[in-house]
């Protein structure tokens, strides 16, 4: 049910900040359990009603592109594969047109088990890129690391997404101290190696409860440093809203010229430059990862609410978004939901 009463708005916050790029979570579920994400015996999945339709996502997503000003939509969650409808709910998205007239930047972040069945799918429907998630490229260590031995998928999954022609191919990885920071100049000379743009990912109070403790995280410092000691690296222009400080990489003995990110989510926080919002598998929207607070749209879309309703809720949120997410200051509080609850 929409209307054509609002005019085009921003999601613009007290500090000057405008969200053009929404996060939505198709579910909360995952195949793999990661250890900085999930217990390994996984968590209170959301209730089947709770979780949005196809339907209500697409409605959602409309509203944000059609009336909020949002022009890139990342599709994750828990495992955003999991979700049936997904390749749908892309094509819906697809169609839709922006502030600026053209359709919104969709992309996937995924953990790429079985992406290599889907993407040829996914693509046709309108899907411009994928960021896939390895945090080792030692079979035991990623079995270890993710409590499941899925390594050879993922690896059949980022030469699928290559061979369908999706760039650049981004690949995310999270360092943990004592698990994987052997795999730093290994995963950056195999991507170099194949055109993937790696970034590495400090690791955020968002996992398992007292799963984090910053004095034990990798901060980005000591990934550049692990780097440098390999590579030569310049750093790239400035970032804008993106997450990721980005090092241009030297073509030197054995590996090509290339790229590498770090995101200091935690040491070098970006919140003066977040363009971000998201949207929960179950309806609620939430300005900030580490938000205490959500706005449930999900109760007023099946109370019948209009897109007008919808769009001043959303408008709503955003106007409250704190200035930073307050990691290492006093009152810090690691929200509720996890990560792969949110969506990350
Ligand atoms: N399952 C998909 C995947 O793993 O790519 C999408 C959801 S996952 C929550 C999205 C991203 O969040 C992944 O790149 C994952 O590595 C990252 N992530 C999860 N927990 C994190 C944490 N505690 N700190 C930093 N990054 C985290
Ligand atoms: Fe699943 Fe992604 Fe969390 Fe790993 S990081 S447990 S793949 S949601």
């Amino acid at each position: 049910m929409s209307t054509a009463i609002l005019p085009q708005a921003s999601l613009l916050d007290a500090h000057g900040r405008v969200a053009r790029d929404l996060r939505v979570s198709l579910t909360d579920r995952c195949n793999l359990r990661c250890s900085y994400c999930m217990p390994a015996e996984g968590l209170a999945w959301l209730p089947a009603p709770q979780v949005l339709t196809d339907a209500e996502v697409i409605r959602l997503i409309t509203v944000a592109v059609a009336w909020l000003g949002v022009r890139k939509v990342r599709f994750t969650g828990g495992e955003p594969l999991l979700r049936p409808g997904l390749a749908g709910i892309i094509g819906a998205a697809k169609v839709l047109r922006t502030d600026q007239g053209t359709p919104p930047e969709l992309s996937l972040t995924t953990n790429g088990v079985g992406l290599d069945r889907r993407i040829d799918e996914l693509a046709d429907a309108g899907l411009d890129r994928v960021n896939i998630s390895l945090d080792s490229l030692d079979r035991e260590r990623y079995a270890s690391l993710a409590r499941r031995d899925r390594l050879s998928d993922v690896l059949r999954s980022l030469a699928a997404v290559e061979a369908a022609g999706l760039r650049p191919i981004k690949v995310n990885t999270v360092v943990m101290r004592g698990v994987n920071e052997a795999d730093v100049v290994a995963l950056a000379e195999f991507c170099l190696a194949r055109g993937y743009r790696l970034r590495f990912i400090e690791q955020m109070p968002l996992g398992p409860r007292h799963g984090w403790d910053r004095s034990r995280m990798v901060p980005a410092g000591e990934i550049l440093a692990m780097l440098e000691a390999r590579f030569r690296l310049t750093p790239a222009a400035q970032r804008g809203s993106a997450p990721a400080q980005e090092w241009l990489v030297s073509a030197a003995d054995g590996h090509p010229a290339g790229r590498i990110g770090v995101i200091a989510s935690v040491t070098a926080p970006f919140c003066a430059a977040c363009d971000r919002t998201r949207l929960t598998a179950d309806g609620q929207v939430r300005n900030c990862l580490f938000s205490h607070t959500e706005t449930d749209l999900r109760t007023a879309l099946r109370a019948g609410a209009l897109d007008d309703d919808l769009a001043e809720l959303w408008l709503g949120t955003h106007r409250d978004k704190a200035a930073g997410h307050g990691i290492g200051t006093a009152g810090f509080q690691q929200p509720a939901r996890t990560m792969s609850s949110i969506g990350g």
